[in-house]
């Protein structure tokens, strides 16, 4: 691909920081990289614990062991995301609930997730879909109601806020990736915010294989042993390596991913004006990280050619999630097409173009010449202004 969709950040600080680890021979996992991480973190996040780990999904493993899910639990997910939203609390044998989306920022609607929590409900997992933060006091108000505890799937989201405040530390656990097509990378990573206090110590066990090794470490047991149920989270000492130079250049990659966004916005407007694409929208309370740029056209089939269009010319262009309630394992929670309208309109029509650091205004005008000459045929097309 002449332009591809995702491309990481890799700096110089990153490829010296990921030498110096392989040098030193310290590649397990828990070492100078790992804490630096969650201090920066923590410090930059304004959260009380930050824990780096192997992914998104395995976050969202451990919050599900936190708050002990099991068999008599629901939780609500949206249906339009990545399938670990669901498999992270459907692994401890919790009821999916699916719950629509808004049509404008593809995010948790509140209005729907009002329909399927119930007293069953143990968890509501919003996801901020490229960056841009859900209506997270109305998510946090519903959930409060019936007593379920919100979970940000903020995989997506690290350094964009809601109301000012930072995503991933609104609700009472918080899940990151640094995955390899993210925004900030470390090939695959993750990281838990445990905004309230009292889940701390049960997750340090956790993400060291049900041992207390951390308590061992800070010297207040003299050897370690098997004290909880738990698993293998902590990531490598490269992986953390990455991480911690992805982490100094958080506004830098923001802003460059900012630029190439609003730069979309003001060549792509034209057409939106004209009917025939939708851009996406931010509402007021959200910064957005700028994740992603993705776009919907009219129909399915349209989406499908404007995609051949892009990739033939080049560009990295690719639609996004299937639902995740017509799937054929979401299927078993007893949803089936028609349910989430909203969710299967959104899924059929959406398209992300390119976005990241290393796109010049250049290759974002090159993007916009070819779906302004895909939609030349059209009767409402504008013309492109240069
Ligand atoms: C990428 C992603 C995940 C999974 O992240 P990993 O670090 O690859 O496990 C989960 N949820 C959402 C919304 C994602 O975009």
């Amino acid at each position: 691909m002449r332009i591809p969709l995702h491309a990481p950040a890799i700096d110089e600080k990153a490829v010296s920081n990921v030498i110096s680890v392989l040098e030193s021979g310290e590649i397990k996992g828990g070492g100078k990289f790992d804490a630096e991480c969650a201090r920066f973190l923590e410090n930059r996040f304004d959260t009380p614990q930050a824990m780096m780990t192997t992914s998104c999904t395995h976050s969202l493993e451990m919050a599900a062991l936190l708050l002990e899910i099991g068999p008599r639990d629901s939780v609500v997910v949206p249906s339009y995301t990545f399938t670990s939203t669901a498999t992270a609390f459907a692994l401890f044998g919790a009821d999916i609930k699916f719950c629509d989306v808004d049509p404008d920022t593809l995010n948790m609607n509140p209005e729907a997730l009002r329909e399927c929590i119930t007293d069953d409900t143990a968890a509501v997992v919003p996801v901020h879909y490229g960056g841009v933060a859900c209506d997270m006091d109305e998510i946090t108000d519903i959930a409060n109601d019936y007593g379920a505890l919100v979970v940000e799937d903020a995989a997506q989201a690290l350094n964009a806020t809601y109301k000012g405040e930072a995503l991933g530390t609104i609700g009472d656990i918080g899940c990151f990736s640094f995955h390899g097509t993210k925004s900030y990378v470390a090939g695959e990573g993750g990281a838990i915010f445990l905004n309230d206090e009292s889940f701390v110590d049960r997750a340090e066990k956790i993400r060291q294989k049900g041992t207390n090794y951390e308590a061992f470490r800070r010297g207040e047991v003299d050897h370690y042993t098997w004290v909880d149920i738990g698993s293998s989270y902590v990531p490598s000492e490269l992986q953390t390596a990455l991480a911690r130079a992805q982490l100094e250049r958080l506004d830098e990659i923001k802003a460059a991913q900012k630029h190439v966004h609003d730069l979309y916005v003001s060549e792509l407007r034209a057409l939106e004006d004209a009917g025939l694409l939708e851009l996406p929208t931010i509402p007021p309370f959200a910064e957005s990280n700028c994740h992603l740029f993705p776009v919907l056209t009219r129909t399915e089939s349209e989406r499908e050619a404007l995609v051949t269009k892009l990739r033939e010319d080049g560009i990295g262009a690719a639609s996004h999630y299937e639902p995740l309630h017509t799937s054929p394992y979401g299927r078993e929670y007893g949803y089936e097409e028609g349910d989430l309208p909203i969710t299967e309109s959104i899924a059929s029509r959406i398209l992300r173009l390119p976005i990241h650091t290393h796109m010049t205004d250049a290759d974002v005008a090159s993007v916009a010449d070819c779906i302004y000459e895909f939609y030349e045929r059209e009767e409402s097309a504008p013309d492109k202004i240069d």
